[in-house]
C-alpha cells in the first residue's frame, strides 16, 4: 500500500490517487444508468433523476480535486473511498433496495475497497454504506422493492461490463509493475553494481554449487582470492572516486583473463573471488600469476602499477565445504600478503 510520505508523492502515491479517481469516474458514470432506470421504475420525479446525474458527474470531479490538492493525499483518498460507498448505500436504499443495482453496487464497491485497503477499509466502507443506506431509506419513506425490472437489468449492463474490466486492467498493471520491480531487485542482488561482477551472495551460491558437484562427482575445481595491495594508499593519494575507478579496472582486467565457465565475484572492498570449475591446482596457480601480471601491466593508481596478492586453493578432502575451501584460499592470500605482496601463494 502506498504511504503518505513525501518520498512517494509523485510516484506510487500519485499513481494510486490517479487510479482511484479514474475508477470512481467510470464507476459512478456507469452505475448512474442502472440507478436512474430503477428510480424511473418507481415513478420518482424528474428532479431526483437530475440529482442522480449531477451526483454521477460532480462527485468524481470534486473527489479528484480533493485528493489532488490535499496535503495528505493518501488519507484524503481513503476518506473519499468511504464517501463513495456511503453514496452507493444511499442510492441503493432510495431505489427500495432494487436487487440487481443494489447487489451490483455493494459487490463492486467492496471488491474495490478490498483491493485498495484490505479488510480494514472494506469493513469501514461497509459501515459507511449501511449508515448512509439508513439515512436514504428513511428520507425516501422506507421503500422496499427488491424486484428488478428487465429494463433496469439492461441499464445495469454498462457497469457490469465496464467496471470489472477496468478493475482487471488496473490489477494487471499493478501486478506487472510488482513483477518488473522483483526482477530488478533479483538482478541487483546478483550483480555488484560497481564492477558488474557477481555479487558476494551470487558468487557464494556458485561456490556452494561447485562444492556439491565435487561431493557428488569428485570434479576438480580451484578458488582464487585476490586483494589489491596497499589500496588505501590509492584512496588516500587520489581520493575515493579514483579508488573506485581502480577497483572497476581491476575487475575488468580479471574478467578479461577468465574462460567462459569461470566466475569472478566481488567479495567486498578491494577483495575478489574467482571460481575455476574443472581447473586443478597447477593450472590455477598459472592463471593467478597471469592475472597478477595483467593487472600490473594495465592498471595504475597513485602513479604506480597496481598489484595483487592472490591465494589459491584446490578443492579436495578436508576442503569440501564452503567455509573450509574459501578459508583455505583466504589463508593462502594472507600468506601472499605476509610474503611481501604482489605474489601468488597456495
Ligand atoms: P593490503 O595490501 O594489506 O590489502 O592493504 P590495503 O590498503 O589494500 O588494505 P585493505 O585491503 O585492508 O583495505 C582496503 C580499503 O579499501 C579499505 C576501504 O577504505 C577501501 N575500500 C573498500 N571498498 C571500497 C570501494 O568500493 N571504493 C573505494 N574507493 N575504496 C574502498
Ligand atoms: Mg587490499
Amino acid at each position: 500500500m502506498p504511504s503518505d510520505s513525501p518520498g512517494t508523492v509523485g510516484s506510487s502515491l500519485a499513481r494510486f490517487v490517479r487510479h482511484t479517481s479514474l475508477m470512481r469516474g467510470l464507476g459512478f458514470f456507469a452505475a448512474a444508468f442502472g440507478i436512474a432506470s430503477s428510480l424511473v421504475d418507481r415513478g420518482v420525479s424528474d428532479w431526483l433523476l437530475l440529482v442522480v446525474g449531477i451526483n454521477a458527474v460532480a462527485w468524481p470531479l470534486l473527489a479528484w480535486q480533493l485528493s489532488e490538492t490535499s496535503t495528505q493525499p493518501l488519507r484524503t483518498t481513503y476518506r473519499v473511498l468511504l464517501v463513495d460507498t456511503a453514496i452507493a448505500g444511499f442510492w441503493s436504499a432510495v431505489t427500495g433496495f432494487d436487487l440487481l443495482p443494489s447487489a451490483m453496487l455493494m459487490a463492486m464497491m467492496m471488491m474495490d475497497r478490498l483491493i485498495a485497503g484490505g479488510w480494514r477499509l472494506a469493513l469501514r466502507a461497509l459501515a459507511a454504506m449501511l449508515a448512509a443506506a439508513l439515512v436514504g431509506w428513511s428520507l425516501a419513506g422506507f421503500p422496499f422493492h427488491p424486484q428488478t425490472t428487465f429494463r433496469t437489468m439492461l441499464w445495469c449492463m454498462p457497469f457490469f461490463v465496464l467496471y470489472p474490466l477496468a478493475i482487471g486492467a488496473v490489477a494487471w498493471h499493478l501486478t506487472e509493475r510488482v513483477r518488473a520491480r522483483k526482477r530488478e531487485l533479483e538482478q541487483d542482488s546478483r550483480v555488484d553494481p560497481q564492477t558488474g561482477l557477481a555479487s558476494r551472495r551470487q558468487w557464494q551460491a556458485q561456490v556452494i554449487a561447485e562444492v556439491r558437484r565435487y561431493r557428488r562427482h569428485g570434479t576438480v575445481a580451484s578458488l582464487l582470492m585476490l586483494d589489491i595491495d596497499h589500496f588505501k594508499r590509492i584512496n588516500d593519494a587520489e581520493g575515493h572516486l579514483a579508488g573506485d575507478e581502480v577497483i572497476r579496472k581491476v575487475a575488468n582486467c580479471v574478467l578479461q583473463g577468465l574462460r567462459g565457465g569461470d566466475s569472478a565475484g566481488r567479495f567486498g572492498g578491494d577483495e575478489f573471488g574467482v571460481l575455476l570449475p574443472g581447473t586443478a591446482r597447477e593450472a590455477a596457480l598459472d592463471l593467478a600469476r597471469r592475472l597478477g601480471q595483467a593487472v600490473r601491466e594495465c592498471v595504475f593508481g597513485a602513479g604506480q602499477p597496481v598489484t595483487l596478492s592472490i591465494g589459491v586453493a584446490e578443492i579436495g578432502p578436508g576442503l569440501d565445504g564452503f567455509e573450509s575451501w574459501t578459508g583455505a584460499a583466504d589463508a593462502a592470500l594472507y600468506r601472499a600478503k605476509m610474503a611481501g605482496r604482489d605474489c601468488v601463494r597456495e
